[in-house]
C-alpha cells in the first residue's frame, strides 16, 4: 500500500486493519458495540478508492439510514477528497434499489418513469381492491392486507410464491389474490411500493442472467454496515449481487439486532458463512467510544440474553462515572429533573449537541418538549416529527381549533373529511363558494348549504351532521376538562375506531401519541389556555445549525454516540413496553433488552437512566414499578438516587408493604375523569398502554428471566 494509506490505517488497531487490508474474499466483521465497525469499513472504502482497487463508482456500500451514508460520505471525503463525489452507490437499500430499478423498470413492467406510491395511497389503492371484490373492509382493513404485503415483499416472496397457509393471513385465504392484483393494479398505474424497489430488482437480477452479470462485474466490492438489521430480500439481493467475485465486506452486532419487527433476521448472519464459504470472520473487541463502567453495564444487561452469539468487550479508557439511575416522582419531575441535569452539565461547558435523550416511544418526547420549551432549552427532534407536529396530533388540534374557533377555516380544511365521511375536494369547493358569496366561514357555510340546491343531498346532510357534532362538543367544553373533550370528540368523530380498525404498531403508535395529547391537557384549565400554550410550542422553530439537546428515539439512535445520553421511562409497560409485555415471548422481550444495549452504548461519558413512581394515564394516576433492565444491571457499575422521601430504601419498603404505595396520593389527585366513551382510551389501554404490574408478579417473572440456561451459539 501507499504511503498515504499507511496514514489511512495509522489509527487504526491490528484486527481492523485486517478488515482494510483484506480486500479479497468475504469479511464478515462481527463485533460490540463502539468497537470501531463503521470506522473500519469507512476506512476501508477510502483504502478501495486510493490503492485503485475499485473505482468509486465500482463500490457498494449500504448503510442503514440516509443520515449515515452522509456521514460515511462525508468522513470518507475527510480521508480521500474529491474522489468521493463519483460514489452514487453508497446509500441505503431503497436509495440503491430505486436507483437501480429506473434502468430495468421495463423488465418488470414498468416505465422508468415509475412513481413510488406512500402509504395514503398504498392504502387507498387496496381498499378500492377489497371494496370491488365485495370484501368488507372493516373486517378486514386494508392496513392489514398493507401489512401483510409489507412482511411477503421483505422475505422476497412474490404473489406466485405464497402457499395458501400465508395466503390465509389475510380475508380467509385470499391473501395470495389481493397480493396479486395490487401488484397489477400497480403496474397499469406505473407505480410501485417501497416494498417493491427491493423485490422487482431480486426478480430482474433472479431471471435476467445479463443484468446480473453487468452488477456482478461492475460491483467489485460490496460493504454493508449494520448487517444485523437485514431482511430477507435484502440478503437475498447482496448475495446475488456478491456471488460472483465474492468480494462482500459485512459489519454488524448480533447484539444490536432491533428491527425484527421490519423483517430483519439475524440469522443472516450466521447464513453468511455458508453462503459464502471461507470467509474470513474479524472479531473487534475494543471498545473506544464508552467508559468501562458503561461498557460493564450495558455487557452484564445483555448477557440476560440467551440468543446471542456472545462475545468479549474491554476499553482503555478511564473508568469513568457509573450509570446513575435516578427515581423520580412522576413524568413531570422526570422531565425537570432531565433539564436541571442538562443545564449543569452546559454550565461545565458540555456542548449541547453531545447530549441526547433517547425514548422507547414516540409519546415520550412530549413531556421534554414541553419542559425544554418552558426553561428555553434548545432541543430537536431527530428521526420524527416534533409531538406537536404530527399527523394525529394536528388533526385533534385541528378539531379542537373548529371547538374554540369556529372561524378557523384552515382547522376545518384539515378534518372535515378526517376521518373519511365520503366529502371530497367538490364537497369543499361548495362550501367554499358559499363562505366567499356570504363572507362566512367555512364552518357556518357547512351549515347553511343545507338550505342551498348547491352540492348531492347527501353532502349536505353529512356537512350538518358534523356541524352538529361540533355544536355540542362546544356546549361541552364549556363544563368538561379540555382532556376529556379530546377523548369525546375522537371517540364520537370516528377518528379512534378508523386508527382501531388499522391494527397496525404504527396506529397503535398513533393511539399512544393521542392518550400522550390527553396528558398533557390535563394540565390545562381551558381548551384556550391550551391551544395558546400549543401555539407558543409549535412557534419554537430555531435555526439547524444550533447548538441542541438531541431527543430521538433508541431505534433511531443506532450507530450515532453522544458523551451525554439520558434514558427516561425505564418502567414495565413503558421499556419493555407493554406490547412486548403482552406478546410474552422470549424474543419480544429479548429484543428489548437489546435494544436497551443499544441504548446504553450510545454513550461516552455518562449515561442516566430514569423512571417514575408514577404516571397520569388517561386522566388517572397509576403507580409504575421500575424496568426490570434496571434491576438486571450489574450493582457494582451503577449508583441509584431517588427524590422520594426517605431514599430508596423506604420506598423499597414501601412496595413489599403495600400494593400499591400510591394509592392515598392517588386518591388526592385531581382526578378528572368523568367520561369514558366506548373509545380509544379503554381500547389502548387494554392493547398498548403501559399497565402497571403488581410488583410480586413482576420480579417473579424477572426472576424467571435470570434463570433461563445461557445456550451460545458458537461461530465455529
Ligand atoms: P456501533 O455498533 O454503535 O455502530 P461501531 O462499532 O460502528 O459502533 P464506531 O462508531 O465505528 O463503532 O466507533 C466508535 C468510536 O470509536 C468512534 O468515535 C470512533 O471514532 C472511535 N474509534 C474507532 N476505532 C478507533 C481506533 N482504532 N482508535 C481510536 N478510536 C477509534
Ligand atoms: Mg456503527
Amino acid at each position: 500500500s501507499s504511503p498515504s494509506s499507511e496514514a489511512l490505517i495509522q489509527g487504526l488497531n491490528a484486527p481492523q486493519r485486517e478488515a482494510v487490508l483484506t480486500t479479497d474474499g468475504p469479511v464478515l466483521m462481527l463485533a460490540g458495540a463502539g468497537t470501531g465497525k463503521t470506522a473500519a469499513l469507512t476506512a476501508r472504502l477510502a483504502f478501495l478508492v486510493q490503492n485503485r482497487l475499485a473505482w468509486p463508482s465500482e463500490i457498494l456500500c449500504v448503510t442503514f439510514t440516509n443520515r449515515a451514508a452522509r456521514e460515511m460520505r462525508e468522513r470518507v471525503g475527510q480521508l480521500i477528497g474529491p474522489a468521493v463525489e463519483g460514489m452514487p452507490w453508497l446509500g441505503t437499500f431503497h436509495s440503491i434499489a430505486a436507483k437501480m430499478l429506473r434502468r430495468h423498470a421495463e423488465l418488470v413492467g414498468l416505465q422508468s418513469n415509475y412513481t413510488i406510491i406512500d402509504t395514503d395511497d398504498q392504502l387507498r389503492l387496496l381498499k378500492q381492491l377489497i371494496v370491488a371484490e365485495g370484501v368488507d373492509e372493516k373486517r378486514w382493513p386494508a392496513r392489514q392486507l398493507a401489512g401483510c404485503i409489507d412482511r411477503w415483499k421483505n422475505r422476497g416472496l412474490n404473489p406466485q410464491d405464497l402457499d395458501a397457509g400465508e395466503s390465509e393471513a389475510y380475508a380467509n385465504g385470499k391473501g395470495q389474490k389481493f397480493y396479486q392484483l395490487y401488484q397489477d393494479r400497480l403496474k397499469a398505474v406505473n407505480a410501485c411500493d417501497f416494498g417493491d424497489l427491493l423485490l422487482h430488482m431480486l426478480n430482474i437480477l433472479r431471471t435476467n442472467r445479463e443484468v446480473l452479470e453487468q452488477y456482478q462485474s461492475r460491483f467489485k466490492y460490496v460493504m454493508v454496515d449494520e448487517y444485523q438489521d437485514t431482511n430477507q430480500v435484502q440478503y437475498l439481493w447482496l448475495r446475488l449481487l456478491a456471488q460472483g467475485r465474492q468480494n462482500i465486506c459485512v459489519v454488524g452486532d448480533d447484539d444490536q439486532s432491533i428491527y425484527s419487527w421490519r423483517g430483519a433476521e439475524v440469522a443472516n448472519i450466521l447464513r453468511f458463512e455458508k453462503d459464502f464459504p471461507g470467509a474470513k470472520v474479524i472479531r473487534l473487541e475494543q471498545n473506544y467510544r464508552s467508559t468501562p463502567q458503561i461498557l460493564a453495564a450495558a455487557s452484564g444487561l445483555i448477557d440476560e440474553n440467551t440468543q446471542r452469539l456472545g462475545k468479549t468487550l474491554w476499553t482503555e479508557r478511564h473508568a469513568g462515572d457509573k450509570v446513575r439511575i435516578i427515581g423520580v416522582w412522576d413524568g413531570p419531575e422526570e422531565a425537570r429533573r432531565v433539564g436541571d441535569e442538562i443545564e449543569r452539565l452546559e454550565r461545565e461547558g458540555a456542548p449541547l449537541d453531545q447530549i441526547a435523550i433517547l425514548v422507547r416511544a414516540q409519546y415520550q418526547t412530549r413531556e421534554f418538549e414541553d419542559r425544554f420549551i418552558s426553561i428555553g432549552m434548545k432541543y430537536r427532534i431527530v428521526g420524527g416529527f416534533r409531538f406537536y407536529e404530527r399527523a394525529e396530533i394536528r388533526d385533534a388540534l385541528a378539531y379542537l381549533r373548529v371547538i374554540s374557533q369556529p372561524a378557523d377555516d384552515l382547522a376545518f380544511e384539515r378534518i372535515y373529511n378526517t376521518p373519511k365521511r365520503g366529502l371530497g375536494a367538490k364537497a369543499l369547493e361548495g362550501i367554499h363558494r358559499l363562505a366567499r358569496q356570504q363572507g362566512i366561514p367555512l364552518s357556518r357555510a357547512a351549515i347553511e348549504i343545507a338550505d342551498t340546491d348547491e352540492l348531492p343531498a347527501r353532502a349536505r346532510n353529512t356537512f350538518l351532521s358534523l356541524m352538529r357534532d361540533f355544536a355540542r362538543w362546544r356546549d361541552l367544553s364549556g363544563t368538561e376538562t379540555p382532556a376529556n373533550l379530546l377523548r369525546v370528540v375522537m371517540d364520537e368523530c370516528g377518528y379512534t375506531d378508523a386508527l382501531q380498525a388499522e391494527k397496525t404498531a404504527e396506529a397503535a403508535g398513533r393511539l399512544e401519541n393521542l392518550a400522550e395529547l390527553a396528558r398533557a391537557m390535563e394540565e390545562y384549565e381551558t381548551l384556550g389556555d391550551f391551544l395558546e400554550h400549543v401555539s407558543l410550542v409549535m412557534d419554537n422553530e430555531n435555526a439547524a445549525d444550533e447548538d441542541k439537546v438531541t431527543i430521538m428515539t433508541m431505534h433511531a439512535a443506532k450507530g450515532l454516540e453522544f458523551d451525554n445520553v439520558f434514558l427516561p421511562g425505564w418502567e414495565e409497560g413503558v421499556f419493555p413496553s407493554q406490547r412486548a409485555l403482552d406478546e410474552g415471548g422470549l424474543a419480544s422481550l429479548e429484543e428489548e433488552r437489546r435494544l436497551a444495549y443499544v441504548a446504553i452504548t450510545r454513550a461516552r461519558r455518562k449515561c442516566t437512566i430514569l423512571h417514575a413512581a408514577n404516571r397520569r394515564i388517561y386522566g388517572q394516576w397509576t403507580s409504575s414499578i421500575p424496568s426490570r433492565f434496571i434491576a438486571e444491571l450489574p450493582e457494582d457499575h451503577v449508583e441509584s438516587e431517588t427524590t422520594l422521601t426517605g431514599g430508596a430504601s423506604l420506598w423499597r419498603a414501601q412496595w413489599s408493604e403495600h400494593a400499591d404505595p400510591f394509592a392515598d396520593v392517588a386518591r388526592n389527585q385531581p382526578s378528572r375523569i368523568t367520561t369514558r366513551g366506548p373509545g380509544w382510551q379503554r381500547a389502548a389501554a387494554q392493547e398498548y398502554d403501559p399497565k402497571p404490574k403488581r410488583v410480586a408478579e413482576s420480579s417473579r417473572s424477572a426472576a424467571s428471566f435470570a434463570a433461563k440456561p445461557r445456550t451460545d451459539i458458537s461461530l465455529g
